[in-house]
């Protein structure tokens, strides 16, 4: 039975009453040393609902050293692959008998509508928690048969590679999919041996808590994982600077992904980065009109935008650009919009004020620059971060809001006239995450995917994505992938022995 904030579940309302929330280090529930705390709003009605603790360096050097021991002890460092892999099939069930609370959580402390994490974030979650369970028992390296060009004819030699565990993982994400970040970071980390320090942004950390919750229920050993709550520039910063960190993944903004980048060398942590986007789409002229219009609303209007694969540039070609944007305009008109907990809402609030400031100041960059606002262009007039999804028409895309990443539910729509021209103009852009093409003329499809530059080319969808199917960027998109057998790697170490015989 709902109660009067929405919530059903009696453990979600539970866990948000909780108020004073703390954090998981070494197996403990504990406040940040000198007690500072960050406030939790709940996006939709701009009220504080808790507070979470703001680790400090000594916090997060606590929970460095509670890593680097669970890594060196046996219950974690020799425990069995199998013994690995049955742990994360637990955790996973455990999520999917919470899923719905977790989904509740999202939606108070996110905004997105919980009808639509249970779905999305907390499914691909812990489909991702069971896809990666499997690799922990099928984790290998290779004999090789060596020559050794110096040494005597009658020696004999023995040489093969084991895959080791990097070491002590800092994981650093941000708000849009809090629970399913936590989840990108977490899996592949413990399947391969590793220990983590999770740091959840500071405007969604319920989520990652909660899980953490979960963490301790399935019994893996104090300290494998530590979630530390905090803001970027005292917790981060001091997490990603640490000399016991031996990889950091991240996902963020290129801006915040650079300056972590280069502290990671610093102590040549390895590294892993996904960032910011500008994804384009491109419907070529065969295309069906609607069909492409509902793509486009979907790539650009899911979790408001606020995705960094989002196709927020789509190219359409001249001969049905009218068709395709007057269709996307009653598309987006019709989204209803409320709170996450409305299971009638598609669309809810942008995570923060910060970012509806954010998506406002594009919006008004976008009327002053000359662009042709055709729907939305302001915030709803109700209590709550709500911005109306706005489509903007353009010849020239050299606007700030057709180069820049809004990360909020602002579409550019431009015109184009060849296939060659729409190619060039989707590739001129310092990112590179991903692309979408439509159309059913597949080998014209095949001869543009080798041209896009991006991480992933989407062909008839946007936003498809699998626990096995790599995910990253090229250029400032991004170094390194999330999910598929390369995201298991880049927490695995390859040593070389050799053996003379
Ligand atoms: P962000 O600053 O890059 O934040 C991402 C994570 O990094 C958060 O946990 C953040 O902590 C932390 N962080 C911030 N500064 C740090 C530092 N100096 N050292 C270590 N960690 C640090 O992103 P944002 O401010 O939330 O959003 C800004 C813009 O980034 C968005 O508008 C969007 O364009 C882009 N973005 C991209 C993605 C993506 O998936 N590619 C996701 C989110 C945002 P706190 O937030 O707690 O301070
Ligand atoms: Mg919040």
């Amino acid at each position: 039975m709902a109660n009067k904030t929405g919530i059903t579940e009696q453990k979600t309302q539970a866990f948000v009453d909780c108020q004073n929330h703390r954090m998981l280090i070494g197996g403990q529930w504990v406040d940040a040393l000198n007690n500072k705390r960050i406030e939790v709003i709940n996006p939709a009605n701009e009220t504080v609902i808790g507070n979470i603790p703001c680790a400090q360096p000594e916090d997060v050097n606590k929970a460095v050293s509670f890593a680097k021991d669970a890594l060196e002890q046996d219950a974690w460092g020799r425990m069995r692959p199998s013994a690995r892999q049955n742990l994360l099939l637990k955790l996973a069930d455990l999520i999917e008998r919470d899923a719905r609370i977790i989904a509740e959580l999202e939606a108070v402390d996110n905004g997105k509508s919980a009808d639509i994490a249970l779905a999305v974030d907390v499914g691909l979650g812990l489909e991702f928690f069971r896809y990666m369970a499997g690799w922990a028992t099928k984790i290998e390296g290779s004999t090789l048969d060596v020559s050794v060009p110096m040494a005597p004819p009658e020696a004999d030699f023995f040489a093969y590679t084991r895959r080791e565990p990097v070491g002590v993982v800092a994981a650093i994400i941000p708000w849009n999919f809090p629970f399913l970040m936590a989840c990108w970071k977490i899996a592949p980390a413990l399947a391969a041996g590793c220990t983590v320090i999770l740091k959840p942004a500071e405007q969604t950390s319920l989520s990652a808590l909660y899980l953490g919750q979960l963490i301790e229920e399935v019994g893996f050993p104090a300290g494998v994982v530590n979630i530390i709550t905090g803001d970027g520039q005292t917790t981060g910063s001091a997490l990603t600077k640490h000399p016991g960190i031996n990889k950091i993944s991240f996902t963020g903004s290129t801006q915040v992904g650079q300056m972590i980048g280069r502290a990671a060398m610093d102590n040549m942590a390895r590294v892993t980065l996904e960032l910011g986007g500008k994804s384009p789409m491109i419907v070529l002229k065969d295309c069906d009109p609607e069909k492409a219009a509902q793509g486009a609303a979907q790539a650009i209007f899911f979790n408001h935008g606020q995705v960094c694969s989002a196709g927020s540039r789509l190219y359409v070609h001249r001969s049905i650009f009218d068709t395709v944007v007057s269709r996307l305009v009653e598309l987006a008109e019709a989204i209803p919009m409320g709170p996450g907990l409305d299971s009638s809402a598609q669309m809810g609030p942008l995570v923060s004020q910060v970012q509806l400031d954010r998506v406002c100041q594009y919006i008004e960059s976008g009327r002053k620059e000359g662009a042709r606002l055709v729907t939305g262009g302001e915030r709803v007039d109700r209590k709550g971060y709500y911005v109306k999804p706005t489509i903007f028409t353009s010849e020239d895309d050299s606007l700030v809001i057709a180069r820049e990443e809004i990360f909020g539910p602002v579409l550019v729509v431009i015109p184009f006239d060849d296939v060659d021209e729409a190619v060039r103009r989707a590739n001129d852009s310092p990112y590179g995450l991903a692309a979408s093409i439509w159309s059913n003329d597949l080998s014209l499809v095949q001869r543009l995917i080798p041209k896009l530059k991006a991480g992933t080319v989407w062909v008839n969808g946007h936003n498809m994505l699998d626990a096995g199917v790599p995910f990253g960027g090229y250029k400032l998109s991004g170094v390194g992938r999330d999910m598929g057998k390369q995201s298991l790697d880049s927490y695995l170490e390859t040593k070389s022995v050799f053996m003379a015989l």
